[in-house]
C-alpha cells in the first residue's frame, strides 16, 4: 500500500490545512467528472485525505498502525463515501434526498481563436486570453472566511431537506423539502470569505498556449479538457472549447485545403512570357507566364497549398494573373507603343462586345480557325 503522505505529495509534518489544500487539489484533477479512469487514484487520495485529516486516525497511522482510514471510521466520519459526498455531492441514496453539494462541475467555455492563416494551414501553436473562473485562494474554495468554518446546518442537521409529517385520508405522509436555513445545502456559510463572496472561485485571466492541427479552418472548434471554469465551491473545471478564426492574410486566399492569389504581372511580361517570382509558405517560387498570358489566366502550383486537416497531402496554389496596362509613359515609351500598334495594325482598334475577346472560347475558336 502506497503511503498516504506521498499520494497526497506533503510532507510527514505538513499542517492540516497544508493536507486539505493538497486534497483538494487532488480531488479536483483526479475526479471522475474530468478524469474518468483514473477512479483508483481518486479513490487512493480520498482514503490518504480521509486518514491525514483526522487527528487520532494519523497519529495511529504515524505510528505504523491502522493503515486503512476506514477501519476507524466508524467514530465522526464516515470513510471517504462520506468525504466524497463533503465535496461533489451525490453518493449513494436512502429514501431522503441528499444535501446539494456546494462544490460543483464548472461550465464548460467557448472562446474564439484567432490564428493567422500560416498556423491554420500548417499547424502551430497559439496563444488565446481568457477569462475565466479559478479557485478563490483566499479561503481554497471552501467560501468561508479565513479562520471561519463551513458549519453543518442546525436546522436540517446537515441533511438539507427538512421532513413534515402530514395528515391526510390516507394516513400519515413524510414529505421532503428544501431547509429554508441552508437552502439545501446541509452546510452554512455563517461569515462568507471576503474575497469570493463565499462562491469559493474568483475571476481570473489566463493566457492559455494552444496547439493548432494543420489543416484547421474558420468555425472548427479544439476541445481542452478541463480547461473550462473552475466550479461553484472550487470544483473541478469543466472543459475549454476554441472556436478557431483565420485571420485575413495579405496574399493569399483559403479555398478549402488549395490557396488562391492574384498576381499583376507588366503588359510586357503577358506578351512576351517570363518567370515572375511569388512568395510561397515554402519560399519563393517562379510563376511561368506563357507568352500572350491574359488577365484571369490561372496557373497552378500543385502541392503548394495547405495541409489537410488529419489526413496527409496538400493542397494547390492557383494563381490568377492581372495584366497591367503601362501608365505614365515617357515619350520615347509612348513612340515604341504606337510603333507597336502601326506593326499591328491596331492604330484605329476595334473592340469586341461581348465575350473577352481571349476569353476560353473565342481561344477555342482560334484553335480550331488554325491560327
Ligand atoms: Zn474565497
Ligand atoms: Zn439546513
Amino acid at each position: 500500500m502506497s503511503d498516504h503522505y506521498e499520494t497526497l505529495g506533503v510532507s510527514r509534518d505538513a499542517s492540516a490545512a497544508d493536507i486539505k489544500k493538497a486534497y483538494r487539489k487532488l480531488a479536483r484533477e483526479l475526479h471522475p467528472d474530468v478524469n474518468p479512469g483514473r477512479e483508483d487514484d481518486f479513490k487512493a487520495v480520498s482514503l490518504a485525505y480521509d486518514v491525514l485529516s483526522d487527528d487520532s486516525k494519523r497519529r495511529n497511522y504515524d505510528l505504523g498502525g491502522g493503515d486503512n482510514g476506514q477501519a476507524g471510521a466508524g467514530a465522526g466520519f464516515g470513510g471517504f463515501s462520506d468525504l466524497f459526498e463533503t465535496f461533489f455531492g451525490g453518493g449513494a441514496g436512502g429514501g431522503r434526498p441528499q444535501p446539494a453539494s456546494r462544490t460543483r462541475r464548472g461550465k464548460d467555455a467557448l472562446v474564439a481563436l484567432r490564428v493567422d492563416l500560416r498556423t491554420a494551414a500548417f499547424g502551430g501553436t497559439a496563444e488565446v486570453e481568457v477569462v475565466t473562473a479559478d479557485v478563490c485562494g483566499t479561503c481554497d474554495g471552501e467560501g468561508a472566511r479565513e479562520g471561519t468554518q463551513v458549519r453543518t446546518c442546525t436546522l436540517c442537521d446537515g441533511h438539507g431537506s427538512v421532513q413534515q409529517m402530514t395528515r391526510t385520508l390516507l394516513g400519515q405522509m413524510v414529505t421532503n423539502q428544501t431547509c429554508p436555513q441552508c437552502g439545501g445545502y446541509g452546510t452554512v456559510i455563517e461569515d462568507p470569505c471576503q474575497s469570493c463572496h463565499g462562491d469559493g472561485r474568483v475571476r481570473a485571466e489566463e493566457t492559455i498556449t494552444v496547439k493548432v492541427p494543420a489543416g484547421v479552418r474558420d468555425g472548427n472548434r479544439i476541445q481542452l479538457s478541463g480547461r473550462g471554469e473552475v466550479g461553484p465551491g472550487g470544483g473541478p473545471r469543466g472543459d475549454l472549447y476554441l472556436e478557431v478564426i483565420v485571420e485575413d492574410h495579405a496574399v493569399f486566399t483559403r479555398d478549402g485545403s488549395d490557396l488562391r492569389c492574384t498576381l499583376t504581372i507588366p503588359m510586357t511580361a503577358a506578351a512576351l512570357g517570363a518567370t515572375i517570382p511569388l512568395e510561397t509558405f515554402d519560399g519563393e517560387q517562379g510563376v511561368e507566364v506563357r507568352a500572350g498570358a491574359q488577365t484571369g489566366d490561372t496557373i497552378r502550383l500543385k502541392g503548394l497549398g495547405a495541409q489537410q486537416l488529419r489526413r496527409d497531402g496538400r493542397g494547390d496554389i492557383f494563381v490568377t494573373l492581372a495584366v497591367e496596362t503601362p501608365t505614365a509613359l515617357t515619350a520615347e515609351q509612348r513612340d515604341l507603343l504606337e510603333q507597336l500598334a502601326e506593326a499591328r495594325d491596331e492604330t484605329a482598334p476595334t473592340g469586341s462586345a461581348g465575350e473577352t475577346r481571349h476569353g476560353p472560347f473565342s481561344r477555342l475558336r482560334e484553335r480550331l480557325a488554325g491560327r
